[in-house]
């Protein structure tokens, strides 16, 4: 594989971080994810904009416009020959000796790798997927995408060795989001339901398209946030990411949802983010 690193594209057997890379002593770094399907990047920009807005927050001043981060992504691609999968780019604010101040003419470093990877038709995709419920252990700002992830490490590892694909996390009686996800229900009304952006989740970029996918369609999805026990009693649920698109949720914890299979909305809404995607289904 050609990987991406600080200007220079190499072999990643000759891919070098410096151990005074804040990002590996501090988690000093921001990241993001952009599904490639059929060699082509899926929501960039909305990528590439959460990316500016995480890089503001952290006072992080990477000296790369939108076009030239584009460049490193597409040259990713093409050097690996990428069909499906994802890019992935980091930026950690620079190397220094070890210290929580950092001073202010640090140089930003950015790195990227394609990873090869089937997005769609997969088993999770087509009989959804069975999500266990679990006390968010993250810190407050989740807003900004960082590197820094054991929460989402543990909170996932735990939920495989219970049994389960993957975790919801839940916060003061309230669900936040999928530990890699954006976490979605459908009552039996008929209402979509997402959590409304603030610094409790990280705004999801599958989730913004789809929401104007819906919009288009005439479709309303509410933001508001629900409880563990209505997202267990809604008709249907789905979780969003770059890298697993619109995936059902057949169980929450030990309830299953539905009669246990997708339901015909979350069909159709998988159909719809699918089809913009440019995926024939
Ligand atoms: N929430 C969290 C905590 C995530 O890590 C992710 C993606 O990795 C998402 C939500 C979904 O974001 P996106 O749709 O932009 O991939």
């Amino acid at each position: 594989r050609i990987v991406y690193v600080h200007g220079q594209f190499v072999p990643e057997e000759e891919a070098r971080i410096g151990l005074f890379d804040r990002g590996f002593l501090f988690g000093d770094a921001v990241y993001e994810v952009t599904a490639v399907i059929a060699g082509r990047m899926i929501d960039n920009d909305l990528h590439l904009a959460r990316l500016e807005r995480s890089l503001k927050e952290l006072g992080i001043p990477l000296a790369l416009a939108r076009p030239d981060i584009v460049a490193v992504q597409t040259e990713l691609i093409a050097r690996n020959a990428l069909q499906d999968g994802t890019v992935y780019l980091q930026v950690s604010r620079g190397e220094a000796d070890r210290d929580f101040f950092y001073p202010a003419t640090l140089a930003p470093r950015l790195v990227g790798f394609t990873q090869a990877k089937t997005l769609t038709g997969t088993k999770a995709q087509q009989n959804g997927i069975a999500v266990d419920l679990a006390a968010d252990p993250r810190w407050q700002r989740r807003d900004i995408k960082t590197a820094m992830l054991l929460g989402q490490v543990m909170a996932k590892q735990a939920a495989r060795a219970r049994g389960f694909d993957d975790v919801w996390l839940v916060e003061d009686g309230l669900v936040t989001e999928g530990a890699s996800s954006t976490a979605h229900v459908i009552t039996a009304d008929g209402s979509i339901l997402t959590r409304a952006a603030s610094q409790a989740t990280l705004p999801g970029c599958t989730q913004r398209a789809l929401a104007r996918l819906c919009a288009a369609e005439g479709l309303h999805i509410e933001e508001r946030a629900f409880t563990p026990a209505e997202a267990q009693d809604a008709a249907e649920a789905f979780q969003t990411s770059a890298s697993s698109l619109v995936t059902p949720v057949v169980r929450i914890g030990d309830r299953v949802i539905g009669d246990g299979r997708p339901g015909p909305r979350t069909r159709a809404l998988q159909a719809l983010y699918l089809e913009a995607a440019g995926v024939s289904v």
